[in-house]
């Protein structure tokens, strides 16, 4: 993947990507953040989560959607 077309600062990324979740919508979305808004990550995949997906707005769903983040370098 050639990152430069994003336009994306150099640096460690973190990223969410709903494909490598099996559901029956076949979803795809991909959500990216600087690895120092982490935070802010969960924050949108949990939104996410449960207004795609009908997840319950828990805790628990945060540290599951914590676990799953990836870490890239760019
Ligand atoms: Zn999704």
């Amino acid at each position: 993947m050639d990152t430069t077309q994003l336009g994306l600062a150099k640096g460690k990324w973190v990223v969410a990507n709903c494909g490598r979740f099996p559901s029956e919508k076949n979803c795809r979305l991909v959500i990216m953040a600087p690895a120092e808004q982490r935070a802010d990550l969960v924050e949108a995949a949990a939104t996410h989560a449960v207004a795609s997906h009908g997840h319950e707005n828990t805790p628990e769903l945060r540290r599951e959607l914590g676990e799953f983040l990836e870490t890239i370098e760019i």
